[in-house]
This record gives C-alpha cells, structure tokens and sequence, in this order.
C-alpha cells in the first residue's frame, strides 16, 4: 500500500464530495475516517518532528541566509522523493538588508494539476541570545541568534506534512503546494516569492494556508478570525540635523534634540487626533538617539519606530500624516530633515471571511482539541503570509502552544526565554494536511 502511494481513506474521501464547502455540520463517516488517519499519521512521525525542530533549532540562521536550513528541507525532501525547486526569494533589497537570499524551496504533491492549494511555512530565525531554560540538549550553537519565532517548529510541521501528503499523493484530487519561504522577519521574504510567481506559476492556486504558533493561548487550541488577523506594518527612521554647538550658547545653534523631541510628541497626536476612534492604529517611537557630551548640542538627532494598522489604507494615511508632521514639526525649529521607510511595508493578514466561515473555520474546529475553533481578536504584529492573503483568498491559523511545563513555552514570541512546546508540533501537520486535502474537495466540488 504504502510504496503505490495511495491510500483507501483519502481516496474515499474524495470520491463522495463535500457537503457544502467545509461544513460539518452533518460530517460523513468519510470525514471523520479522514480525520482519524491523519491524526493517526501525524501521531505516528512525532519522532521525526522533535529530531527535526530541534535540529532546526541548533542552527539559526538570519533572514536571506537560510542556507543550513534550506539545505536541510531539500535534504528531507529528497529523502521522501519529493520534487523540489530552490532558488525561491532572492533578495532585492541588498542595500538595505545583507544577505544575498534565495534559499526558498517549493514543492508541488499530487497530480500535478489543477486544482491547487499552498501550504506555507517560514524559516529564519532572530537577532536575539537565548536564554531558554531546559533545552541545553539543543540550545542555538550560533550566538546572538534564535528561533525565537517558533519558525523551527513551523519549517518541522511543513516538513511532516509533505511526509503524510506524499505516502497518499496518488489518492489526491489536485496539487498541494508547498512553499518554505525565507525572510519573514522583516526582510518579505513571501513577497519576494510571490513576484517570482509561487502563486502564479503552473497549476495556479487557488488558496494559501499558513499557520503560526501562539503562546498566549493553551496548546490544544487553534484560533483565528475572520477578516483582519495581524497588522499592516510600516518603520521610519527619521535624521533630524540642526547645527551644533556649545551648550552654553544654545542661541548660535539649531538644536536638533530639541526638534526630535517635539517631533516624538506630535506623533502622539496622529493616532488620537487624526485616526477615527473606531479604527486601530500604532504610531510608537522605539529609538532616540543623540549627543554625549553633557556640554555639547549635537549635529543631529535619529529617531526610528514603526507604524501599523489594520488596512492598507489606514496604514498609508497614517504614513502621510507622519511624513507631514515630522517635515513640519522640523522646519519649525530650522533643522533639515530626512525620512527612510522600512524596504517594504506590509499590508494586513487578512483572512478571506467567505472561505473563512464556509470552510476554514470548520476544519481549524476539527483539529482542535476542544473541537472548536477559537475566534480571537486582531493583533499589531505582522506576518509575511500577508502578502500571499493579499492575493489569493486565505486563511491563517494561531496553533495554541502555551500549556508547556518544562520548558515553559508561555514567554511570547521574540523573548529571548521562548520555548515551544513540541507535544503541538503533530498537530500542527495534522491542520496542514486537512486544510489541503478538505480544500482540493472543496474547490472540486465548486467546479461541479
Ligand atoms: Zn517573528
Ligand atoms: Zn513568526
């Protein structure tokens, strides 16, 4: 059975249809046989889904410098006579972020044909010193850098999926696509792979899914919403530069500390007075930078921070009102000054609400541990799958993980004490596989 690659419980599955989209409501006996094997499967890997995390998790590597991790997925593939390309996100923005990129890999599993879903995970890791306790078997050997984003986990779980999706692949009705990006943090790594064509190219898909861990909420759950999950994101680095001088002499200056710090307070006035109370909005300044001298006006003062939102739209009229303020605020005390934004900004994660409440909020429901899932509220970070959601109707999931002891995996994410908790990582394969092979029925089924 195993060696043709196909399987009687997916094969079944696809052969009765769905009823109507994802709803359950009245769930088959093929559904739940389907649910069974795959938790069965998933359960049945959690070996290969520890020793993989915690490898990943040894080798941390920055944003457009995945190549360790990179040469691990194309190994692990390889092994399970997966087809892969690489080659996937290059960096176009070397003269603002190092690294030359390139180092994402896509996958196609099935037929081959349409109809086509994606899968998505992300693999590079942060500038932070761990300081996780318990985990001295597999601590970072790289200094100074982490998965303190749980993209270890996310890579692994990617990675089990492709294992339990190629042993069925010639029971599937469709392609599922895989795609391992790099550059998450910051860098747009999906962007990136997204005007390389991972959307586009040949079958097109139709539907991206991507997953998250969470700690703020138990593991066992998954949660998500419709509409707008995570922020639109946007950072400014602001050079004010006035003329220094001597301190006791602050008439024959123009002193640009001055002027930053009434630039640091108009600010403020954006989001309370010109943002509609009904919206959601940041503007925070989370970098002041000026002088050393107890005697000395400087030449100049940095500031950076960011900006997010919750729509497009608001995030660049939120732009435009800093641009304003700060261009205003500085030529009212005389001094030059100049604003860079972040290499891209990102628009907000956006879940689709029709496929959202016709379908992924059921099957999100069916890998919960309490059987439902959990709506939750919108938060100010920002997520890379963004970009895919932006053009193909899209669902992200939370993965609850925060119930874990010993390491406490509760600390938040991009804490240098941040630990997973690996009794969720077959979970999180099992979310995968039933979102794309309940989604390649679905769309079947929406041909028909
Ligand atoms: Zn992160
Ligand atoms: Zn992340």
């Amino acid at each position: 059975m195993h060696g043709s690659r196909r399987n009687n419980v997916v094969e079944s599955f696809f052969s009765t249809g769905g009823s109507s989209g994802g709803n359950n409501n009245s769930s088959s006996s093929d559904d739940d046989a389907l649910l069974r094997e795959v938790r069965e499967r998933a359960n049945g890997i959690y070996d290969f889904l520890v020793y993989s995390r915690r490898f990943l998790h040894q080798h941390p590597e920055l944003m457009y410098k995945e190549e360790i991790t990179s040469a691990y997925v194309q190994k692990v593939l390889g092994d399970l006579d997966i087809q892969f390309t690489t080659g996937w996100g290059k960096n176009t923005k070397q003269n603002r972020i190092s690294g030359s990129g390139g180092y994402g890999i896509v996958a196609d599993i099935g037929t081959g044909g349409p109809p086509c879903v994606l899968l998505r995970a992300d693999m590079d890791a942060l500038p932070i010193l761990e300081r996780t306790e318990g985990v001295n078997e597999f601590k970072s050997q790289n200094d100074g850098k982490m998965h303190a984003c749980g993209h270890d986990g996310h890579t692994t779980m990617l990675l089990g999926a492709a294992n339990l999706l190629k042993s069925m692949e010639n029971s599937i009705n469709g392609t599922v696509r895989l795609m391992f990006q790099p550059a998450e943090e910051g860098g747009a790594g999906g962007k990136r792979m997204r005007e390389e064509g991972v959307l586009t190219m040949d079958p097109v898909v139709k539907h991206a899914f991507g997953l998250h861990l969470w700690p703020t909420i138990p593991s066992g759950s998954v949660a998500s919403r419709s509409g707008a999950l995570l922020a639109a994101f946007e950072q400014f680095e602001i050079l004010v530069s006035g003329v220094g001088g001597h301190a006791a002499m602050p008439h024959q200056t123009i002193d640009p500390i001055v002027a930053a710090s009434t630039i640091v307070m108009n600010l403020q006035t954006i989001i309370s007075r010109n943002l509609s109370p009904l919206e959601s909005g940041v503007c925070s300044v989370t970098k002041f930078e000026a002088g050393d001298a107890y005697n000395v006006i400087p030449h100049s003062a940095l500031l950076r921070g960011t900006i997010r939102a919750l729509s497009t739209e608001t995030l660049l009229s939120l732009k435009d009102r800093v641009l304003h303020v700060v261009e205003t605020t500085a030529a009212m005390h005389g001094c030059n000054v100049t604003i860079e934004w972040a290499p891209d900004f990102y628009p907000p994660t956006v879940n689709d609400p029709l496929l959202f409440e016709s379908f992924s909020k059921y099957v999100g429901g069916m890998v919960a541990q309490d059987s439902k899932l959990t709506n939750i509220e919108p938060t100010m970070g920002a997520e890379d799958f963004a970009f895919l959601a932006e053009h193909v109707p899209s669902t992200f999931f939370l993965l609850g993980q925060g119930s874990g002891k010993s390491p406490d995996s509760s600390f938040g994410l991009h804490h240098p004490h941040f630990a997973i908790d690996e009794s969720v990582l077959p979970q999180g394969v099992e979310l995968h596989v039933n979102v794309a092979l309940r989604a390649l029925r679905k769309l079947a089924d929406d041909e028909n």
